[in-house]
């Protein structure tokens, strides 16, 4: 249980983050939504998390590519709910094409968004965590960051980036009794996979025959961030039915 625990989940006002933020607010901790576009939904997400789960929730817009943003926001974020125990970087964006169409705004976007805005949430946090010698980080890689995935040059590369970054820190704040570790989806039914074509196709790549649903990545994040996991530290854990194998 995470009771008396405060989760931060960035891009939780839809999708893989808000299913993630719903899991453990259930689980007991007080939860900060981090959205960048849809403050609506952002909205929506926390009314619904305090009336069925009784917790603390706020959102907070920041754009994760912003280090002053980010910065800002986790003091606010501190000032109303006391402090950061669990951070889950999920944020994320793509700009798919082939490397030889792909502009640089579409390369430095994603890798922005998803790699640089995860290294800069992790920054802010950390000194809190060491000061409390007691963290939990758990990063929303993918699939397409361990294989590579063609017409994902730029997305591939920042998912990528994201394991390395995570490796990185589990030796850096090990020591301070911080835990690091990334979670690498398959195909997970949210707006990011709506246009992504026959979902035959896909189906028959996939070993478990399905697609994945957000609370399937919800769940193994909720594991992360439980003591339950208090050993393990630089891990990559795929949950892709088995796609990536
Ligand atoms: P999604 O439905 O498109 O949602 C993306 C979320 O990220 C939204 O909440 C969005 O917030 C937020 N976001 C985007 N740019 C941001 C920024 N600059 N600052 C703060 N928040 C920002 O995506 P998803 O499918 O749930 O994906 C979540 C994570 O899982 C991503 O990192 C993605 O790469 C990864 N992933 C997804 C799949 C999959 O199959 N879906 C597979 C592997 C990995 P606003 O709407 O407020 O802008």
């Amino acid at each position: 249980m995470l009771n008396g625990k405060v989760a931060v989940v960035t891009g939780a006002s839809r999708g893989i983050g808000a299913s993630v933020a719903r899991k453990l607010a259930s689980q007991g901790a007080d939860v900060a939504i981090i959205y960048c576009g849809s403050e609506d939904k952002a909205q929506a997400v926390k009314e619904s998390i305090i009336s069925e789960y009784g917790v603390k929730a706020f959102a907070y817009k920041c754009d994760v590519a912003d280090l002053n943003a980010c910065t800002e926001t986790v003091k606010q974020i501190t000032a109303d709910l006391g402090g950061v125990d669990i951070l889950v970087n999920n944020a994320g964006v793509t700009r798919d094409n082939l490397l030889v169409m792909m502009g640089e705004e579409d390369f430095d976007k994603v890798v922005d968004t998803n790699l640089k805005g995860t290294f800069n949430m992790i920054k802010v946090c950390a000194r809190g965590f060491i000061r409390k010698k007691k963290g939990k980080i758990i990063n929303i890689s993918s699939v397409s960051g361990l294989s590579g995935i063609a017409g994902q040059s730029n997305y591939s590369a920042s998912k990528a980036g994201v394991i390395g970054l995570t490796k990185a820190v589990a030796k850096e704040l090990g020591g301070k009794n911080v835990c690091c570790n990334a979670i690498a989806p398959g195909f997970i039914m949210t707006d990011m996979t709506k246009e992504l074509g026959s979902e035959e196709e896909f189906l028959k790549a996939i070993p478990l025959k399905r697609l994945g649903k957000t609370e399937d990545v919800a769940n193994l994040a909720a594991f992360l961030a439980d003591e339950a996991s208090d050993y393990i530290t630089g891990e990559v854990i795929r949950i892709d039915g088995g796609l990536a194998m």
